[in-house]
């Protein structure tokens, strides 16, 4: 693991800044998209000239003010800055890596365990449950002003990688954060219906297609499910509609370890959690992936059967032990 840069340091690079980019993970998630949205936010606040370069963003967090997301990534050729913001892997970055290299600064905000890091300056813990409670310790050192928008944007990260403060990551922390902002005016209610009541009927019938397959083993305590190309094309899916999948699986009595996989061009996308002590961190370390002990995940250049035999006997030798 890198050393982290001191926050004085962080704040002022990004702060003095003339021209900044961020940079949010591929299929970026709640997390990702609401640090960028009020890390943006605040920069322009005060007058950086400030651009998110992000994938597209899911309908379900469009209620988080994206006035700085663009799809034009050709906005500022040499900037500053370059922020990459809930990842720290090229691979994570994509086709935006070189955009990422061109910045006269490269910083890291993440939460995801990592032994090599990425670019000049480093904000890294991964005993942080979001990446949006590293971005609102970034703001609060710089005194930045958060406003409602910014609020709003912090909240949903915490809310959503804590899964509404159920996962194990969760802390004192995030609590503490999550009552600032809310003592700050979030919209609340308008949040929770958006993440949570809103769900798109592709996501049900996705859920519902993969959960009829699902195949237990290890006494019950393996879970693995799938979805192949042919599927996502025959229900009109994207990775949006089936990235909860994983949560379906996991949260089956019994189970202790959950795999989806899902058949992609580049690849097979893997997503593993667990919900006790196993990690699935190092099963996905090992087939190339990364993330943290109980929510990893991997894409494995190989066929779904081959991707499949693999992770399942990954886990039934992990859950062996
Ligand atoms: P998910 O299964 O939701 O895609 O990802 C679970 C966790 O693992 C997230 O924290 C995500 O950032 C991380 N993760 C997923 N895929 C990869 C990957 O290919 N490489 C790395 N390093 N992390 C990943
Ligand atoms: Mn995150």
């Amino acid at each position: 693991m890198k050393t982290n840069t001191d926050l004085k340091t962080i704040s002022e690079t990004l702060f003095n800044a003339k021209t900044a980019l961020l940079f949010p993970h591929k299929n970026p998630d709640g997390d990702s998209v609401g640090a960028c949205s009020a890390l943006s936010l605040a920069l322009r606040a005060e007058g950086v000239e400030c651009y998110v370069y992000a994938d597209e963003v899911p309908k379900y967090l469009h209620f988080i003010n994206r006035e700085a997301f663009t799809k034009n990534w050709n906005k500022i050729p040499n900037p500053d800055v370059c922020v990459a913001v809930d990842c720290n892997e090229y691979e994570r970055l994509q086709e935006r890596s070189v955009l990422f290299d061109a910045g006269k600064t490269k910083i890291c905000i993440d939460h995801h365990e990592h032994d090599t890091g990425f670019g000049d300056l480093y904000y890294i813990d991964p005993k942080a449950a979001a990446a949006c409670e590293l971005v609102y310790e970034v703001l609060k050192y710089a005194g930045a002003k958060i406003t409602r928008d910014i609020a709003n944007a912090l909240y949903t990260g915490i809310v959503t990688d804590t899964g509404s403060f159920r996962y194990s990551n969760t802390r004192s922390e995030s609590y503490q954060m999550a009552k600032e902002l809310f003592d700050t005016g979030v919209d609340h209610t308008k949040i929770m219906v958006n993440l949570y009541n809103n769900k798109d009927l592709k996501k049900v019938r996705c859920e519902n297609k993969a959960i009829a397959r699902v195949i237990l083993f290890a006494e019950g305590k393996g879970a693995i499910s799938y979805m192949t190309s042919g599927d996502m094309g025959s229900l009109d899916a994207h990775p949006q509609h089936t990235d909860e999948i994983i949560d379906r699986l996991r949260d089956i009595d019994g189970v202790e370890m959950a795999a989806y996989l899902e058949e992609r061009e580049d690849g097979i996308k893997v997503s593993m959690r667990s919900k006790t002590d196993s990690s699935v961190l190092e099963i996905c370390q090992r087939n190339g992936g990364g993330g943290h002990v109980k929510s990893a995940g991997c894409t494995m250049h190989t066929t779904l059967e081959n991707a499949f035999a693999i992770i399942k006997e990954e886990m039934e030798e992990t859950l062996r032990k």
